[in-house]
């Protein structure tokens, strides 16, 4: 069976891509369905796809990324707008998905399209409402912990060494989510006495343990500050460009008049990390850690 499925990657070696991005594009409808529907406490399963005005919609007008274009944005039964929001979340798992796939191994790849999967609900679901659901944070951390015992090389382990490599990736997921988690839980505390304001939540220390569970202490780091600088970035170029934006931006409710959000920063620092960062992060760590300690830390 598994040497079928290798012959069948030798020859076509686009088949298995263009499989997780189909994959990719399928699960980015659920996610959809996910970011909407928990939020609300509605069920994810039933009742199936819903038009805003209550009809159901048929399985040719649910077709990932591709019905939004055909249909051109628009309800067939009542003329609604779409949110151009469904096709480009599906898109975008559909494009992380292929990466994961052409940058590791199989099972690795797999576990990256459930943390994929994860931080795009958290991202989407803070963007919304500024909660992240426990099942992205606690439940995720527990996946981390889970998958990372399942799947040694999620953590650099080789995976040689029968339960001793398994217990070695457990730990180093386990000290991620520590690291994650305390560390934004110091960051909030104190900021909390010097702006004497809520900064950032209980959420974001349980999202930030979650993150850590699949990319160890060192993603973890990475993606508070790397986020951090990331995020205010990307906020001072909207506020630059802001005459420019639309309405639904720009006013008192829109993205610019609330509190930030911080479980996207989190989440787009934690992604760089996974899919493209972990070698120099680690190598500046090792670094820091000689430094540090006059000896190279293992
Ligand atoms: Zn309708």
């Amino acid at each position: 069976m598994l040497s079928d499925l290798a012959t069948i990657n030798d020859h076509f070696p686009w088949f298995f891509s263009t499989l997780s991005f189909l994959f990719g594009a399928v699960v980015g409808s659920f996610l959809n369905v996910c970011i909407y529907r928990i939020p609300a406490e509605k069920s994810i399963v039933v009742p199936g796809s819903r038009c805003a005005c209550g009809k159901p919609i048929a399985w040719y007008d649910n077709i990932p990324i591709l019905s939004w274009f055909v249909l051109r944005g628009k309800a067939r039964c009542c003329g609604q707008p779409f949110n151009i929001r469904y096709p480009f979340v599906e898109f975008l798992t559909a494009t992380l998905f292929l990466t994961c796939w052409l940058i590791f191994p199989p099972a690795v790849a797999a576990c990256g399209w459930a943390f994929v999967s994860i931080l795009l609900c958290a991202t989407f679901i803070d963007l919304d409402h500024m909660i992240i659901p426990d099942r992205f944070t606690v439940g995720a951390a527990m996946l981390g912990l889970f998958l990372s015992f399942l799947v040694p090389s999620l953590h650099a382990q080789s995976g040689d060494l029968f339960l001793i490599d398994n217990l070695r990736s457990v730990i180093h997921s386990g000290i991620g989510l520590l690291v994650g988690s305390a560390t934004v839980l110091w960051i909030a505390l104190v900021s909390e006495i010097i702006l004497r304001k809520e900064t950032m939540g209980f959420g974001d220390v349980k999202f930030m343990g979650a993150i850590g569970a699949f990319t160890g202490w060192e993603g973890a780091l990475f993606a508070i500050f790397g986020g951090a600088i990331l995020g205010t970035a990307g906020l001072a170029v909207l506020l630059v460009l802001r005459p420019l934006l639309s309405k639904k931006i720009n006013t008192e409710d829109g993205l610019l008049g609330r509190p930030v959000p911080f479980g996207p920063m989190l989440a787009l620092g934690g992604l760089l990390y996974f899919l493209f960062l972990q070698e120099p992060v680690d190598a500046y760590f090792l670094e820091n850690a000689e430094m540090l300690f006059g000896e190279t830390v293992q």
